[in-house]
């Protein structure tokens, strides 16, 4: 009998599972996928030597991550590449607002009117990443945080909505960046706590970086397997899990998937009935014969550029996404890896991937748009493009059962539900089931790549099997 089994190799799967692993329980991951990893992949989806993350690809949360930190993933093959700038937010103009590291040269590119604001908005926030990563990457009613104090000032500007927020810049560069990455929730600008992922993603930039992974994601979760390894688990590809009798005994049951797959695979009936899926992504990855040729220097350098440009625009994306429909001027998040890892494609070619928002289960195609957009932004990009892999919400939930209907966040993260995933729980990651625990990104702190569902699950199964043997 094995101490635990977990269901699907996704970097909150895997590292539920090298957690028990170190504790020193026997452990064995079943992945539906030929190869490990979910969203945190590579592959070559478009011609030889062009290597693409299909998913996740900038991982600000990741280098951030409290669970990771603890792991010598670099063993493992992990190297963390750093572009020049962690993110551009280009305008019409031929200016952009940048993320940069430093606090200062993030203001500056706001203008005089809006630089001491966003300065006194980080400053009681600046040196403080770990505690504020330890107290919100996680269920907040679960423990005290670290450091109160922080926790209160945090959170009383984390629970508004960015749009709201926003009304404390006077111009559109600051507005439109926070906007933009209040989106990463993929929820209205109007929905609580927009604010807190903007902030958060911004606190990153200055303290961690957003950084690539030398090789793509997969590298993520192959030195998570090969942490795993070394404490003697075991990972199994192509087994699709349907029933708990597919699986060797176990004491532990640990779900990587949807809600609504735990309930049907495990027998829970209608537990998790109530879950919402949110609105999905139209993703292209594309093969260029030279870099995006973006109009504002500083895309040129980024190694994310999100393409708005306000924070009009923006909310319109997304409250389109959110009501059902079809994109006209998507909101596009797009990485550009290959400006600083030369492992992504052939000798001075390139990887560039770019997704917008749709509604979920969408069967439209939205390259035109998508890329009429990127073209206000850099003109001429059509003309470099090799080869290019289209996903709308059908490939994206044919490529992981996760994500229902396309939703690439495994439940919708609008309102509550950022906090309250994928019901109101004292322990989410426990369920009815003694033996059967949940640690996907539908539970807190949700969607990203830090493993820290993954962290919490794991805890939850561990009291639970070492009571037993109490
Ligand atoms: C287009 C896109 C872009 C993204 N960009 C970023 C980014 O830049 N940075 C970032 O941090 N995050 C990003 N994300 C989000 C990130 O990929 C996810 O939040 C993260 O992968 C969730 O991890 P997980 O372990 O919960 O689930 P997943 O990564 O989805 O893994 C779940 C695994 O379980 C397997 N599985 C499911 N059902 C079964 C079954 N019945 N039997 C066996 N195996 C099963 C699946 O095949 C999959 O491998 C992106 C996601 C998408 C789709």
């Amino acid at each position: 009998m094995l101490d635990a089994v977990v269901i699907g190799a996704g970097p909150n799967g895997l590292t539920a599972a090298v957690e028990l692993a170190r504790r020193g329980m026997s452990v064995e991951v079943f992945e539906a996928h030929g190869t490990i990893g979910g969203g945190a992949r590579t592959e070559e989806l478009t011609l030889p030597g062009f290597r693409h993350d299909p998913c996740s690809a900038v991982h600000p949360l990741a280098v951030g991550s409290p669970a990771f930190s603890t792991m010598p993933l670099e063993r493992y093959g992990l190297k963390w590449l750093h572009p020049d700038i962690p993110m551009a937010h280009p305008f019409p103009d031929g200016t952009a607002g940048v993320l940069a590291r430093s606090v200062g040269q993030t203001a500056m590119s706001f203008g005089p009117r809006d630089a001491g604001t966003y300065r006194r908005l980080v400053a009681p926030f600046t040196g403080k990443w770990d505690t504020l990563a330890h107290d919100f990457l996680r269920t907040q009613w679960l423990g005290l945080p670290k450091d109160p104090v922080t926790y209160a000032r945090f959170g009383l500007a984390a629970a508004q909505p960015i749009s709201l927020f926003n009304r404390r810049f006077q111009d559109e560069k600051a507005r439109a960046l926070m906007a933009g990455l209040a989106a990463h929730a993929i929820a209205p600008l109007g929905s609580f706590g927009t604010t807190g992922i903007a902030v958060m993603f911004a606190l990153a930039a200055h303290a961690v970086g957003w950084p690539v992974p030398r090789g793509g994601s997969q590298a993520i979760a192959d030195a998570l397997a090969g942490l795993l390894r070394a404490h003697g688990g075991a990972v199994h590809t192509d087994f699709e899990v349907k029933r708990l009798d597919d699986l060797p005994p176990a004491r532990a049951y640990i779900f990587d998937t949807s809600p609504t797959a735990l309930a049907r695979i495990a027998r829970l009936g209608n537990a998790y009935r109530d879950v919402k899926y949110g609105p999905s992504c139209f993703k292209i990855d594309y093969a260029m014969a030279e870099p995006v040729p973006w109009t504002a220097e500083e895309a040129r350098r980024a190694g994310t550029v999100h393409v708005g440009p306000t924070s009009g625009e923006i909310g319109a994306a997304l409250d389109a996404a959110a009501t059902g429909q079809d994109p006209s001027v998507p909101f596009l998040i797009t990485a550009q890896p290959s400006l600083i890892d030369t492992t992504r494609a052939p000798e001075g070619k390139h990887t560039f991937w770019a997704y917008g928002h749709v509604p979920n289960g969408w069967e439209g195609d939205a390259t035109e748009v998508i890329e009429r957009q990127i073209e206000r932004f850099a003109p001429g990009f059509r003309d470099l493009v090799l080869a290019r892999a289209v996903a709308g919400p059908p490939q994206i939930a044919a490529r992981n059962a996760n994500y229902v209907g396309g939703d690439v966040a495994c439940g919708s993260a609008a309102g509550l539900r950022l906090l309250i995933r994928p019901k109101l729980a004292r322990v989410p990651y426990e369920t009815a089931h003694p033996a059967v625990f949940l640690c996907s990104q539908s539970t807190p702190p949700g969607p990203g790549v830090h493993g820290m569902s993954g962290h919490y699950a794991a805890k939850a199964a561990w009291r639970r099997l070492t009571a037993g043997r109490r």
